[in-house]
């Protein structure tokens, strides 16, 4: 079995400069054994060489003295730690620019990108396609590397300043583009641009080829190398990133890491994921970091997620300025290392699947985050199945009860089938903000499945347009609040007549000055959800962004009215039910047929953009029905036992007090 498969990594990576080409590895091992380190990451070659490269266009670290990947190896063995091999073939020293410049990236004008000396490669050139596969096999044939780690893989346009220069114009993009779709290439970047669309997958299909050109040579020569990056295609370990940037626009994502682990761990059997937290605040600081508690939350999200712990710095410890965080880092990996036989086979207890958005269904992440972030805070359990891997999904969503489908606009015929298909097994469908809209399959699988007829797009801005929540039996949520406010897009549709149609719209009047601010009035043509209930096509439309609005704005109306949907049409989803509030992050798995794993995360030290000490949260139960009898339930975090009760095929845990995080085990 390889080793990354027990999935019990604890990596930390030391992203080097070319000043560190002689570290001292004996002292970063000292630094590495007291963090509980199992994984070291270093870079290895791509911009810089840190050994003695004989490849005569591999630039190698100015003033190297040593064979620094070569003493990394044998002293992080000689620990037990594998060494994970950094590679970055995105840019090159200029050196190799000068005498190779046609392996760079161009601009339209023809220009390459100089950023400091280090130049933009092109993946179409023969830079990244042939020369950096030579470098691999150097450095996995001369080194006992455990694994080795590509960065900023894929098409790259733009430079660490985030200067934008647009698409690759360089020869052999122009001639691989040709050969693939008979076209030259886009005059723009717009999406609406079919030729764009054409080259979003040609990127795509040249990626993956890529990958598959290295997964060919790695495992050729050792089949126990590790290949990881960002991308899943031929890759063993996906990397992740919870990072920050000041730059990135607000709402801050608290679950960034529990959503990067569950968006792998969920939808592939075989692949693992390492999400890096990155210390740094971006990448223009990189010497000071993040909070202490981010930290925290982040490498807590990512264990209860079913992942290890990833874990990076700029540099080398010894003369990093920012030591505030390691104690934090020190002890989650020590316990991680103390329960390690806990934790890296998680299986799925969920009643809900929620389709996360494929690489060209961006547009609608905003929606599937507010779904997310709905599910999280009401303690649903829900696995996240990426849509890259939901053609083959098939019987596996058959078993869900609910499968939540947020603004996705556009599925392949074979996705489409597997939808259609676990409709058919029961499993409830439920889209939102404009799933299926986008083309004319989408369209027929709308009408087959939800009895709808799209008809068009309405985009309301700065119009007092709202939803009646009428039915107060259906929305329980709701006993004194009637109207729910809409903004952005309404996807207009006919309803047919086994359909069932709740929240009529009420129709945008003045609403200023106060005077005028009167003159709504019930639509009798448009609603706010569309359920259908017909033999074994069940199915929920809600035709506008609701996600995307809570997303935004945190409104509870918008989670409330979807949850409230949900439970109609899915009933109790959840084989779980708690009284912890929203803050406390909840997190179940089983382990065996006779183990089962709780974590309780509290957020509550989360204010919306500062991360401090979390409030401790009293009495907390959680009600487990239809498991069978508990035999004993410990805590893994405090090594001590937890009460519980069991009556009417019910267990409730008992847990007096989450400071931060508890890990907590459940013996049936
Ligand atoms: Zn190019």
């Amino acid at each position: 079995m390889a080793w990354w498969t027990t999935n019990r990594m604890r990596l930390i990576q030391n992203n080097l400069r070319e000043s560190d080409a002689n570290l001292d590895v004996e002292r970063s091992i000292e630094e590495l054994k007291k963090l509980s380190a199992n994984v070291w990451m270093i870079n290895a070659g791509g911009i810089v060489a840190f050994y003695p490269t004989q490849l005569e266009y591999h630039y190698r670290a100015a003033g190297q003295q040593k064979d620094l990947l070569a003493e990394a190896v044998e002293k992080a063995h000689a620990n037990g730690i594998k060494l994970m091999a950094r590679f970055d073939f995105s840019k090159a020293h200029e050196d190799v620019f000068h005498r190779r410049p046609e392996w760079f990236y161009r601009t339209r004008e023809g220009r390459e990108v100089n950023y400091h000396g280090i130049v933009h490669t092109c993946i179409n050139g023969a830079y990244q396609r042939e020369y950096a596969l030579h470098i691999v096999d150097e450095v996995i044939s001369t080194y006992e590397v455990d694994g080795i780690f590509f960065n900023m893989f894929g098409y790259q346009t733009r430079d660490y300043s985030g200067r934008h220069y647009g698409i690759c114009f360089c020869d052999s993009c122009r001639v691989r583009f040709r050969e693939y779709s008979g076209l030259a290439l886009p005059d723009s970047e717009s999406p609406d641009d079919p030729v764009y669309r054409q080259y979003k997958q040609f990127q795509e299909t040249t990626t993956k080829e890529m990958l598959d050109r290295i997964h060919a040579l790695v495992k050729s020569r050792r089949d126990d190398i590790a290949i990881s990056t960002y991308n899943e295609n031929k890759v063993d370990i996906v990397r992740k990133e919870s990072n920050t940037d000041i730059h990135r626009p607000h709402p801050v994502w608290l679950y960034s890491a529990s959503e990067n682990v569950q968006s792998v761990e969920d939808s592939w059997d075989d692949k693992c994921v390492s999400n890096c937290s990155i210390n740094a605040i971006d990448l223009v600081h990189r010497f000071t970091g993040v909070s202490e508690h981010e930290i925290q939350i982040r490498l807590k999200e990512s264990l209860a997620s079913g992942s290890g712990l990833d874990f990076c710095i700029i540099g080398v410890f010894d003369d990093y300025p920012d030591r505030a965080n390691l104690p934090a880092v020190a002890d989650i990996y020590r316990f991680h290392r103390e329960n390690e036989s806990w934790y890296g086979r998680f299986q799925s207890m969920s009643g809900i699947a929620l389709i996360k958005p494929g690489v060209t269904q961006q547009s609608a992440m905003k929606e599937y985050f507010g779904v997310y972030k709905m599910l999280k805070e009401e303690h649903l359990l829900f696995d996240v199945i990426h849509q890259h891997t939901l053609a083959e999904a098939g019987e596996r969503l058959s078993a869900y009860k609910a499968v939540l489908i947020p603004g996705i606009t556009h599925f392949s015929e074979k996705e489409l089938r597997v939808l259609g298909q676990a409709q058919h097994q029961g499993a409830c469908l439920l889209g939102t903000g404009g799933a299926f809209t986008g083309d004319e399959a989408g369209r027929r699988f709308l009408e087959a499945s939800f009895g709808l007829t799209y008809q068009s797009v309405h985009d309301y801005r700065q119009e007092a347009v709202y939803f009646h929540t009428a039915d107060k039996k259906l929305f329980r949520r709701f006993p004194d609040r009637d109207w729910i406010f809409l903004d952005g897009p309404y996807y207009r549709a006919a309803a047919g007549a086994l359909t069932v149609r709740q929240l009529p719209m009420v129709e945008p009047a003045t609403y200023g000055p106060p005077e005028r601010a009167f003159g709504h009035r019930l639509s009798e043509q448009a609603e706010g959800a569309w359920l259908q209930d017909v033999g074994n096509r069940k199915a929920v439309y809600v035709p506008w962004h609701a996600g995307e609005l809570y997303y935004k704005h945190g409104y509870a109306d918008h989670k409330h009215v979807l949850l409230d949907l949900l439970e109609h049409v899915a009933g109790e989803p959840c084989i779980l039910k708690t009284n912890a509030p929203p803050q406390i992050e909840l997190f179940f798995h089983r382990l065996d047929d006779t183990t089962l794993i709780l974590h309780l995360l509290n957020l509550s030290g989360f204010n919306g953009v500062t991360y401090g000490i979390p409030i401790p949260v009293y009495g907390i139960e959680v009600a487990l029905k239809g498991l069978g009898p508990v035999r004993e339930v410990m805590e893994l975090t405090k090594q001590s036992k937890v009460n519980f009760c069991s009556a009417d095929g019910t267990s409730t845990i008992q847990v007096e007090a989450v400071a931060d995080f508890a890990a907590i085990v459940i013996k049936l």
